[in-house]
């Protein structure tokens, strides 16, 4: 058996060939010893690992292990996941949310790590936390998906109240910026705060790819990262911010395991 593995800052993705076909497998970093167990388990395996973890992880294993660096492992994966999609894409910006997110361009086969923000997944797991005492990520992005922005984000609309805006009224003045003056006795629900917590990363990732995008002339930008993964809410802010910049997001199927398809193809 050969398996790829990306064992990131949250959890640890894996990635093998099972009767011809492709199939994935996930552990939270807290359960690294569930994931030790399932490699160790297998008779016979070829392993290529990558990401922060991996030389932890490795040191659980029973078999020699390879290792490959993250960036290069994630871009190999995605040019894999494109291709397999009839993706057309050559030249692009990657984004790749995960705990934090990491901004790439990738042209043809150069890749160059542009840089980066920590806020990220994890930012939508602690500040989750914080407003709402809610730790389950299922849960966070279930209830942000009900809830509304309005009373907690500033609108370009809310500034310019009445009077013709110079951008789209419907963006983000201020992340955050509407609780201070509004001074009302109606409490702020979880599931608004939830959707504020959202609206920032989204906003936030979308906007420093786009700009990235306009840098280096191309106009697809390619999200991964289980931050994406069964988030609507996240998705949708993305897309829109990204479409309002002007550029084509795109989010491939199993982007999230793109690091640990890498790793596998490397075998
Ligand atoms: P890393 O490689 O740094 O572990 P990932 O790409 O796996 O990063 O993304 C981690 C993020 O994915 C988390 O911060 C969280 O927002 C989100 N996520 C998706 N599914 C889960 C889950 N089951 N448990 C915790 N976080 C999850």
């Amino acid at each position: 058996m050969n398996i790829g593995i990306d064992a990131g800052g949250t959890l640890v993705k894996a990635a093998y060939m099972h009767n011809h076909s492709l199939k994935f497998k996930r552990f939270p970093i807290s359960r690294l010893g569930d994931a030790a167990s399932w490699i160790n388990g297998f008779e016979k395996a070829k392993i290529c690992m990558t990401g922060g973890k991996a030389a932890l992880l490795k040191s659980m294993i029973n078999y020699k292990v390879a290792e490959m660096v993250e960036f290069e492992a994630t871009c190999d994966g995605v040019r894999y996941l494109l291709a397999k999609n009839d993706g057309s894409e050559k030249s692009y910006i990657l984004t790749n949310v995960g705990t934090g997110t990491s901004i790439h361009h990738i042209d043809h086969n150069k890749q160059q790590r542009l840089g980066g923000t920590g806020v990220g997944g994890g930012t939508i797991m602690g500040l989750s936390q914080l407003l709402t005492g809610l730790t389950d990520y299922e849960a966070i992005v279930s209830l942000a998906a009900k809830g509304v922005r309005d009373r907690i984000d500033l609108k370009v609309s809310h500034i310019y109240e009445g009077a013709e805006p110079p951008l789209p009224g419907d963006i983000t003045a201020s992340n955050f910026g509407n609780i201070l003056p509004q001074g009302s006795t109606d409490p702020l629900t979880k599931e608004d705060r939830l959707a504020s917590v959202i609206g920032l990363v989204g906003e936030t990732v979308a906007v420093v790819s786009v700009l990235a995008a306009g840098h280096y002339g191309v106009s697809s930008i390619i999200y991964i990262g289980s931050s994406f993964v069964r988030n609507d809410p996240l998705k949708e802010v993305v897309e829109s911010y990204t479409k309002l910049g002007g550029a084509s997001p795109v989010f491939p199927e199993h982007g999230e395991y793109s690091g640990a398809i890498g790793a596998l193809l490397s075998l």
